[in-house]
């Protein structure tokens, strides 16, 4: 069957998964102003944005003649729930005959979660089953590391956008791999091309942090956030997010105590200010404020979808930590509506009173 799934973060590792089961992948485009468009007018006028941006994405992948869409599901008391349904009758209703199968918390629903795997490891002997998810685990995690790797460079470079084109390199190199050797030879060339990065020196004093945190997809797709973390490299900052995939992957799907040790830690800082889990991932934009202002972080940049109903309540509580902490805190509410010239304009008055804040604790 022809797959697709929806386009965010580092997407070769989808690609790669569904590829190694003997899938025909179709991958979707980078989202643009048309997947928006597609998204916004196809899409209930007050739905998240997160959900127009995917129904988008979808649209353009049926269009390149994908059949079956794959995809990870939400819980908890938002509408990341239903997103599956909703795009499913959207879909639907556009006259496209189309599966979607919707991977969620396999504790929720062992059984259903067996079927899904049986469906999508398309009749694969259970080894090639099990050595395609080792590959792609091991893909995640690297990919992961070289990405906070450039997180925290690209303010540094001389040349600038060698950093840009070094990831871009990256994750074609990573496209080719099939085995876990091939990722491990593919994270040491890759952090070889990152050694090859002529940077300016900078003292200590002077390092700039600034943490990302916000709702998973506004956070990790770089098309739709206006490329805040290129956007906040360019301006000095080195930059680390609050979602990482591979972190993702070991709090929801990996099984065992250990692997959910560092996102359990995170709920655990947010605590003070929110005690119950509220959906989304505003507990964790809360407890991850916490984690980077005790790491040292000079600021925080809080990204929401517009009329996101978790990360307004933690929108609301963020000036309590900002001030526990001594920590400046922007919140940017992305959108169809929202304009490039406005958001630079507002980070750029941000990062002044970051550095000024840091010279008055420094003094
Ligand atoms: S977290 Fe926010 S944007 Fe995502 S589904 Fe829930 S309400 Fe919508």
């Amino acid at each position: 069957m022809k797959v697709a799934f929806p386009y965010m973060g580092t997407t070769v590792i989808y690609k790669k998964l569904l590829e190694l089961l003997g899938h025909e992948v179709v991958e979707p485009p980078e989202p643009t102003q048309r997947t928006i468009d597609l998204g916004v007018k196809y899409s209930p006028e007050f739905a998240c944005f997160p959900l127009k941006v995917v129904l988008g994405s979808y649209i353009e992948a049926l269009e390149m003649g994908a059949e079956t869409l794959v995809t990870s599901g939400g819980h908890g008391p938002c509408r990341a729930g239903f997103y599956g349904e909703i795009h499913k009758k959207i879909l639907k209703k556009m006259g496209y005959d189309v599966d979607i199968i919707v991977f969620d918390d396999y504790k929720r629903d062992i059984m259903g979660t067996i079927n899904k795997v049986l469906r999508v490891k398309n009749g694969k002997p259970w080894r090639t089953v099990w050595r395609a998810i080792k590959t792609v685990y091991a893909m995640a995690k690297a990919l992961d590391g070289i990405e906070k790797r450039i997180g925290r460079i690209r303010a540094y470079e001389i040349n600038k956008g060698d950093c840009t084109k070094a990831w871009q390199a990256i994750k074609e190199k990573f496209d080719k791999v099939q085995t876990v050797e091939d990722v491990e030879r593919a994270e040491k060339e890759s952090h070889q091309l990152l050694d090859g990065i002529t940077l300016r020196p900078v003292p200590d004093s002077e390092r700039i942090r600034i943490g990302i945190v916000g709702e998973i997809y506004v956070v990790m797709e770089q098309s739709i956030n206006l490329r805040i973390e290129e956007t906040l490299g360019g301006m000095g900052a080195e930059v680390e997010r609050s979602q990482y995939i591979s972190e993702w992957i070991d709090f929801h799907l990996k099984p065992g105590a250990a692997a959910k040790e560092h996102e359990l830690k995170i709920l655990k800082k947010g605590e003070k200010y929110i005690q119950e889990i509220i959906g989304g991932h505003a507990k964790q934009t809360v407890g991850y404020i916490v984690n980077f202002a005790e790491r040292g972080f000079d600021g925080i940049v809080h990204l929401m979808p517009f009329a996101c109903l978790p990360e307004l309540i933690s929108q609301s509580i963020i000036p309590s930590i900002s001030k526990d902490y001594n920590i400046p805190v922007i919140s940017l509410s992305i959108d169809e509506q929202t304009g490039a010239a406005n958001v630079l304009t507002r980070l750029e008055a941000f990062m002044d009173l970051v550095r000024n804040v840091k010279i008055t604790k420094t003094a």
